[in-house]
This record gives structure tokens, C-alpha cells and sequence, in this order.
């Protein structure tokens, strides 16, 4: 039986990119081939030269469909072959490969937040719901929306393989969070952006939008991150090396939040559980922190480091390539 591979891949769109998939029926027996779309209505090409190309480079059962067929996370060529300039995940695999000896992982945590009618899911039209406070992992149908979609999700990507380590209902109405790891670097990131697709694609079945948006609503409501857990195999066996990577984040700390996200400046404001972006601190169990150590960390005296600064609409490959090249280069020297 032919079967049908969904082709995802990352678009041009500026200034933060979106996914794309068209469907390619391949015959029985097979592999994934490599593929091509018009990029001219993507961004990423002019009509004149519009061909650009598709290469697998993660693959996985299709949740949504069943049977054998397979969703593919394609990362996006020149037609000579030579990473595409949209193309983030080339300097990562690369990054990844130069420090590979230091087993770097990363659990990364996605928030977002569902959207009908132009407003927040489960969001009065024309006002506000009651003041944040009892939305954060709550329970009921005063305080929670969008569950059965969270359900759905959550199964899907089960159903897909991937690493999906857990979920919970956020602190505004209608914000969800789930993670994914901890993985590789590109593991990690390939995963991240296969379950945004997933989730974008069943929410749809239930005629809602999920966005990335970093702050969805201004005021006094919170913004959604992607906490970037991150550890090596020196920072799984002690101290030493969880400070040197909190101190080797510090030295660069301009350029890692300029590259975290459009429009971290309206999430990072130093209010709702984050620190000013201007301004980098690391610290023991505090989310008022740039980076986190978990109290269990200190304890033991090992473990792993959270980065509470990228965006909920980061590229992972950037923020992984990032955190694995400052760090690791520090751990090395
Ligand atoms: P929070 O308390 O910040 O909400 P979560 O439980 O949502 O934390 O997320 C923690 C993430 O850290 C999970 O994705 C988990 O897999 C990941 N994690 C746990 N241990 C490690 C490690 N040693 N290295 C990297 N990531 C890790
Ligand atoms: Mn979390
Ligand atoms: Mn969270
Ligand atoms: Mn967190």
C-alpha cells in the first residue's frame, strides 16, 4: 500500500517564521524522498527562481491519520543542496555535532495559548476574567478551558513517539503549557516543532487557534515562555559545572535575548515570573531570575540548569545551538 507522508517544514515569514506541510503519497515500500515547494508564497524565494527543496531529517508515525502513514520534519535547501538562509537547524547540527563528547540534554517547556473569537479561550467578549490566581494547574469549568484540546494533543503526541514529558493548564485563562525531554539538542528541537504542528493541526479539529505569542494580552497577565532546561554530563555529576554554565550565560547575555524570540522585550519586563531582558541573575529556585537552579539541584549538588528567557515563539534550534555553544565552551576550557 502506498502510504501518505506529511511534509513539514519552516517558512520565511518575518519577523517570526511559521510551519508549512503539504502531503506526498509515497509508494509502498519506499523511503522518504526529498521533495519541493514553491517558495515564492512562502518567503523564501523570488517567483523568478521560486524552487526550493525539502530534505527529511525526522520522521515519525502520523498520529492524526494512523496506518503507516508518517509525519516528516523537512529542513529547507538551496537547489544546490546548501542550507537555505531561513534554514536554522544547519548551525545547530553543527554545534551539536563539535560538542556531542559532553552529552548536552534539554527539556524544553512550551507555553501557548488558545484563541476563538479573536480573544483568550474561556474569555468573557468585551472584558475580563476574574484576575489571575486559581487558572494555574486548577480544576473546573470556571477555571479551565480548552482541556479536551490539551487531551488531544498530549495523546497525539504520545502516539507520534515523541519525548512529551508532561502538561499543565497555565497562569491566564485559556494558556497551556506542555514539555518535551530531555533530549538532545536537535532531538529536542526537531520534537519541538513536530508538536507545535501537531498542535496547531488538532486544535483545528476543534475550531480553536493556538499561538505562540509571547505576551497575548497586555497588562497584568502572563506571558508565554519556553523554559529551556539544559544540562551536561559534567552538570548531571556535580556543582562545579552548573555555575560555570550559569556564569558563561551571564557573558553573553545580550546576544542570547536578542536571538530568544520576537518581542521578548514585552514578556521580560521583570514582572509575571520573569526578569528584566536588560538585566541577567541566576539563582537558586528563583523564577525572578534570568536562570533557575531547581532547589533539588543545590541539594544534590548536580543536576541541570533552567533558561526561563526564550520565548514561547523561539526557534529551538537557535536557543539550543546557543545554550550548547556558550556552555559547553566554557566547560571544555
Ligand atoms: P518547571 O518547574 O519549571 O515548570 P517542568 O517540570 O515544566 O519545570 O519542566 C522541567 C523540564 O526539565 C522537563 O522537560 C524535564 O524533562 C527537563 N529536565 C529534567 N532533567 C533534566 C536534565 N538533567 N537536563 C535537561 N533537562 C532536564
Ligand atoms: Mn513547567
Ligand atoms: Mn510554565
Ligand atoms: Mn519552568
Amino acid at each position: 500500500m502506498p502510504y501518505r507522508a506529511e511534509y513539514i517544514w519552516i517558512d520565511g515569514t518575518d519577523p517570526t517564521p511559521h510551519l508549512r506541510s503539504k502531503t506526498k503519497i509515497v509508494p509502498d515500500g519506499a523511503d522518504l524522498p526529498i521533495w519541493g515547494f514553491d517558495g515564492s508564497s512562502t518567503n523564501q524565494a523570488p517567483g523568478s527562481a521560486s524552487d526550493c527543496v525539502l530534505r527529511p531529517v525526522f520522521s515519525c508515525p502520523d498520529p492524526i491519520r494512523g496506518g503507516d502513514d508518517v509525519l516528516v520534519m523537512a529542513e529547507v535547501l538551496n537547489t544546490d543542496m546548501s542550507p537555505h538562509e531561513s534554514n536554522t537547524r544547519a548551525a545547530c547540527a553543527a554545534v551539536a555535532e563539535k560538542f556531542a563528547g559532553q552529552e548536552p540534554l534539554f527539556g524544553i517547556e512550551q507555553e501557548y495559548t488558545f484563541f476563538k473569537d479573536g480573544r483568550p479561550f474561556g474569555w468573557p467578549s468585551g472584558g475580563f476574567p476574574a484576575p489571575q490566581g486559581g487558572y494555574y494547574c486548577g480544576v473546573g469549568a470556571d477555571e479551565i478551558f480548552g482541556r479536551d484540546i490539551v487531551e488531544a494533543h498530549t495523546e497525539a503526541c504520545m502516539t507520534a513517539g515523541l519525548g512529551i514529558s508532561g502538561t499543565n493548564a497555565e497562569v491566564m485563562m485559556g494558556q497551556w503549557e506542555y514539555q518535551i525531554g530531555p533530549l538532545s539538542p536537535l532531538e529536542v528541537s526537531d520534537q519541538i516543532w513536530v508538536s507545535r504542528w501537531l498542535l496547531y493541526r488538532v486544535a483545528e479539529d476543534f475550531d480553536v487557534a493556538a499561538t505562540l505569542d509571547p505576551k497575548p494580552v497586555q497588562g497584568d497577565w502572563n506571558g508565554a515562555g519556553a523554559h529551556t532546561n539544559f544540562s551536561t554530563k559534567a552538570m548531571r555529576e556535580g556543582y562545579d559545572a552548573i555555575i560555570t554554565a550559569c556564569e558563561a550565560l551571564g557573558k553573553r547575555a545580550t546576544e542570547h535575548v536578542e536571538s530568544y524570540g520576537y518581542g521578548i522585550e514585552r514578556r521580560l519586563t521583570g514582572l509575571h515570573e520573569t526578569a528584566p531582558w536588560t538585566e541577567y541573575s541566576y539563582g537558586v529556585s528563583d523564577r525572578g531570575a534570568s536562570v533557575r537552579i531547581p532547589w533539588q539541584v543545590e541539594k544534590d549538588q548536580k543536576g541541570y540548569i533552567e533558561d526561563r528567557r526564550p520565548n514561547a515563539n523561539c526557534d529551538p534550534y537557535v536557543v539550543t545551538r546557543l545554550i550548547t555553544d556558550t556552555c559547553c565552551s566554557a566547560l571544555e576550557g
